[in-house]
């Protein structure tokens, strides 16, 4: 069985987070390996209908005025659409996209390096802004509020302190913790928009786009299948699109209907049928049966589970907050009755004495 007719080169498995890379430079949108299946305007981009009004709005009005959009926080889980929407912005306003990781940018030269190549109507799109030392920051804000920068020439006692004009540009900052970020940043954004995981009928919708665009024959039942399992976020149903395509295209003889083919695909994947990978399950499980359902904290689930705190903050617990499956209090996380129901055990209150 082959779902396949001709297939584009595409690295499904890149993952535009894991791909920031260390050393501080930004690409631009004309330089950057095309991502394939990245919606190209607002028109291509399913679902969050509240940020997609508003940021539609807001860009028409800035083109109306001939000034670039204020400055833009999109917040979220990962693989919702951030980075996605920052190429939509500068494509909409007609300017360069340049991009950048949070975390790379170490000094404040980085960051005046960057600004000096930004022209009228740019966008700079700084990812995990959470993630930046207070001295980017510092030179940030002038940059931000008055589009100039504020630096010192010079050496020694003969420093002297100048200020350089910039051309007034749009920043879109992306991050998956917007609680991290300080105050004074935050303020500084004009238009704050937050991204939640998205329905099943988007999912199937941008899993119908991809289907599409890749060639991969799938009919409704079969994206439905995979839609269901791709927690509400298109990266991820990107990603088990071209796994189910690489397993049937080997596999698929051996089963009886396309379906029966793409649901083996997805347990060959390990994936469940609410969603829940490996780490998901491995989470819930740590936190029932080694801390008794908790509550706990991040810090000692991570420790236990000898996992990144933050990989669990960001990418684990997102989705199993929304699927109610644990509840975050201030004294840690907590397995709900549902989390219990999920692996077949007993909720604790419900244990005999
Ligand atoms: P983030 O920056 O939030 O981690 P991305 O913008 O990189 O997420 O999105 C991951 C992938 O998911 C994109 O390459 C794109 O193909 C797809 N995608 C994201 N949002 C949408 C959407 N609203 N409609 C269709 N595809 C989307």
């Amino acid at each position: 069985m082959s779902l396949k007719s001709k297939l584009p080169l595409v690295d499904m498995n890149r993952s535009d987070e894991s791909a920031s890379d260390a050393s501080p430079r930004a690409s631009s949108v004309s330089g950057a390996p095309d991502n394939f299946l990245r919606p190209k305007s607002l028109s291509e981009y399913v679902g969050q209908g509240s940020v997609v009004s508003k940021l539609s709005v807001f860009l028409s009005a800035a083109k109306k005025r001939g000034r670039p959009l204020d400055h833009v926080l999109l917040s979220g889980p990962p693989g919702l659409g951030k980075t996605t929407l920052a190429y939509i912005i500068a494509h909409e306003m007609g300017g360069r996209l340049h991009q950048v990781p949070g975390p790379s940018l170490d000094k404040s030269v980085d960051l005046l390096a960057l600004l000096s190549n930004i022209q009228e109507g740019d966008v700079l799109f700084i990812d995990e802004i959470h993630r930046l030392s207070s001295a980017i920051e510092e030179t940030l804000y002038p940059a931000m509020e008055d589009f100039q920068v504020q630096m010192m020439l010079g050496e020694g006692s003969s420093a002297q302190p100048v200020t350089l004009p910039l051309p007034r540009f749009t920043l879109v900052g992306a991050t998956t913790q917007p609680g991290r970020l300080t105050a004074p940043l935050r303020d500084r954004f004009g238009i704050p928009l937050g991204l939640d995981f998205y329905s099943i009928e988007d999912m199937r919708q941008i899993l119908s786009r991809s289907a599409k665009l890749l060639d991969v024959h799938l009919g409704t039942t079969e994206i439905d299948a995979v839609a269901r399992r791709s927690r509400g976020t298109p990266r991820i149903a990107n990603r088990l699109l071209a796994r189910v395509r690489d397993f049937v295209e080997v596999e698929g003889d051996r089963f009886k209907s396309p379906l029966k083919a793409v649901e083996a695909a997805l347990e060959f994947l390990d994936v469940d049928s609410r969603g829940l990978q490996p780490l998901d399950r491995r989470y819930l499980k740590v936190l029932m049966e080694q801390f008794r359902g908790g509550p706990a904290g991040v810090e000692a689930l991570a420790a236990t589970m000898a996992e990144d705190k933050s990989t669990l903050e960001e990418t684990v617990e997102p989705f199993l907050l929304k699927e109610g499956l644990i509840v975050r209090t201030p004294r840690g996380r907590t397995a709900t009755d549902a989390a219990y129901a999920a692996f077949g055990l007993p909720a604790p209150a419900l244990i005999g004495p």
